[in-house]
């Protein structure tokens, strides 16, 4: 149980809600700044405004999966005010507590150095990013069907990078009965790759693999489908990239040359953002357990 602890959420969309939910379940005492629009009643939550002075108690400062902006602004579709975190939110908050997020950009990395702050990023750990994976490889599919007139079944897909993200989605296709080429770097990827009945490849074999492929799925956060891989591809051919902004495909490229080419970021919060939201508040709820010296579990 999260008896006496203090946490306030600040900001963030639909999957906050499974957050609160939860918070609320395990007993904690939470406060939440940036959703006046938001009609659901959470009994024992308080609604405040975003100020530092929410802050002075706080065992644990929960932003948007996003973190902030680069200019500190903290995104919530709860309310038409701006809201900002500032250096003297971070004065107000005690030196014990930590701030969560999904990821975070160098501004909030840097304003939580300044005022030595725990910063935790949810989405770096391993766990999270494999239960983040399913609503992920569920969107591609989506964005999959939704961009091309075939069906999965029957056609020859291309995953580039099998790590967290890459694994679930190239199984999941393989599920719905596509042929997959995966493009890996390491030897022991290669051996997985073949072993799950991929078609493995080197990377540095992309140009040379590209040219019967129906949808190339990229994961590799590094501009890795050059213009010199997008001639390769057939004109039927769509490019679903995953990887976070600005992904890694020349996208000018693929407009001039005729093929669609999509940036598809944040899939789990548009899909799934009651599954999203419970694996954020599964790990947040169990960082703070385990800080209490308590355990959770899986989402
Ligand atoms: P990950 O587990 O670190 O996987 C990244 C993969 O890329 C690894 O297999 C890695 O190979 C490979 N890789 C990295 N640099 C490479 C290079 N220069 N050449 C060849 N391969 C390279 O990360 P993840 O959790 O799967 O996430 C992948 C990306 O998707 C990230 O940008 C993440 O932010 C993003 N993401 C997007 C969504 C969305 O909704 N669009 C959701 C979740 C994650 P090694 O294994 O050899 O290191």
């Amino acid at each position: 149980m999260l008896t006496g602890v203090q946490v306030v959420l600040a900001g963030g969309d639909a999957r906050q809600l499974e957050v609160i939910r939860r918070l609320t379940e395990l007993d904690a005492s939470v406060t939440i700044a940036g959703f006046d629009r938001l009609d659901m009643p959470f009994p024992g939550v308080v609604k405040a405004e975003w100020s530092p002075d929410i802050l002075a108690e706080a065992d644990a400062l929960l932003l948007p999966a996003v973190g902030t902006e680069d200019d500190g602004t903290v995104s919530a579709v709860f309310t038409d005010r701006e809201m900002k975190l500032t250096d003297a939110h971070l004065s107000a908050l005690p030196k014990s507590s930590k701030i969560y997020c999904g990821m975070a950009k160098p501004f909030l990395r840097k304003l939580c150095e300044k005022h030595h702050t725990d910063l935790v990023e949810l989405f770096e750990r391993d766990d999270v990013a494999i239960y983040n994976s399913i609503p992920t490889a569920e969107g591609a599919v989506m964005m999959a069907i939704q961009n091309t007139d075939i069906t999965i079944h029957g056609s020859q897909c291309m995953v580039l990078g099998l790590g967290r993200t890459g694994l679930t989605l190239a199984r999941t296709l393989q599920g719905l009965g596509a042929k997959i080429k995966a493009g890996v770097r390491r030897e022991d990827s290669f051996a997985r790759a073949f072993e799950m009945g991929f078609e493995p490849f080197y990377m540095p074999d992309l140009a040379r693999q590209s040219g019967n492929i129906d949808l190339l799925f990229n994961t590799i956060p590094t501009m890795i489908v050059t213009a010199q891989v997008i001639a390769q591809l057939p004109l039927r051919a769509c490019i679903i990239d995953l990887a976070s902004k600005p992904g890694g495909t020349d996208f000018r490229f693929a407009e001039k040359r005729g093929i669609k080419a999509l940036l598809a970021p944040g899939l789990p919060g548009i899909v799934a953002p009651k599954t999203a939201g419970r694996i954020i508040a599964n790990s947040l709820t169990q960082i703070i357990l385990e800080d209490k010296g308590q355990r959770g579990s899986a989402p």
